[in-house]
């Protein structure tokens, strides 16, 4: 179990996560980010709990995050773009969250465009991003990132889930993830908030993203296709070749991908 102080006193950010909201047990923490954010809480503000009893995924789906064993936090960010920008910041959260958990771990961990990571070919942390709008303009965007750490049996519901202790062998310190996460989404998120757009980090996004260069299933309300992924566009959008060898663009927002036997 964690505190504030003991989480703040190992962060050495200018701004992502030097102010945290901590719950030994939550609904969710990006329902809680949510309303501290409509509520004034500054960029970086960082909503961390043990235990979830309401996560989410995408498309309303459920995150399981038992106590103690993951990270489970929100971060708020006020960034100056879009609306239509904001599934790149879900880019960069998975990019970043893929460079902590390979320092941490040594691990080779691999982003699943757009965000999920993956290692040894299962899932061990998903990222959910959420905004809030006032008229035309982004108020605040959440971004919920639950991380599998210390996870030793997941449900058989959950066949595609593992965790860093499952894969590696090790138990590890939840908070240093968070202090290596912390550390890289700051450098990572001013270069976007400099381009206006994943250009300065597209190239090692790419080199960590195990969905290039694949044949995989789009999956898009129900119709499922078979298609080449040959590229990531500077806006984080997929360039695949459809069915009939024509080049199409495709953005993250109701789309799933999945391998062509599996997860994967
Ligand atoms: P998808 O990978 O299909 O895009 P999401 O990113 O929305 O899905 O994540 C939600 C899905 O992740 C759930 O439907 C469930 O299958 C799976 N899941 C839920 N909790 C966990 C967890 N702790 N670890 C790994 N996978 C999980």
């Amino acid at each position: 179990m964690y505190n504030e102080q003991t989480i703040l006193a190992k962060i050495s950010t200018a701004y992502i996560g030097q102010v945290i909201t901590y719950f030994d047990t939550i609904g969710s923490t990006n329902d809680y980010a949510k309303t501290w954010a409509r509520a004034g809480a500054i960029e970086g503000a960082l909503v961390i709990a043990d235990r979830q009893t309401a996560g989410k995924g995408r498309l309303g789906r459920v995150w399981d995050s038992p106590d103690g064993e993951g990270v489970w936090m929100s971060l708020i960010v006020r960034p100056a773009i879009s609306p239509q920008a904001i599934s790149q910041l879900t880019l960069v959260a998975g990019l970043s969250m893929c460079r902590a958990i390979r320092e941490l771990t040594g691990l080779d961990a691999e982003i699943k465009w757009p965000n999920d990571i993956v290692v040894q070919g299962r899932k061990v942390c998903g990222i959910l991003a959420e905004m809030g709008m006032q008229g035309p303009i982004i108020n605040y965007v959440v971004i919920g990132v639950g991380v599998n750490v210390n996870t030793e049996v997941f449900g058989q519901d959950l066949p595609h889930a593992s965790s860093l202790k499952l894969c590696s062998g090790h138990s590890y310190d939840r908070i240093e993830l968070i202090e290596m996460f912390a550390r890289y989404f700051e450098v990572a998120y001013d270069c976007f908030k400099e381009q206006g757009n994943l250009s300065g980090l597209i190239e090692d996004y790419k080199k960590c993203c195990l969905t290039l260069g694949k044949q995989v299933i789009l999956i898009e309300q129900e119709i499922q296709r078979c298609v080449k992924v040959e590229d990531i566009t500077d806006t984080g959008a997929l360039l695949i070749r459809n069915e009939q060898g024509i080049i199409e663009e495709i953005h993250s927002g109701e789309v799933s991908v999945r391998g062509l036997y599996g997860y994967i």
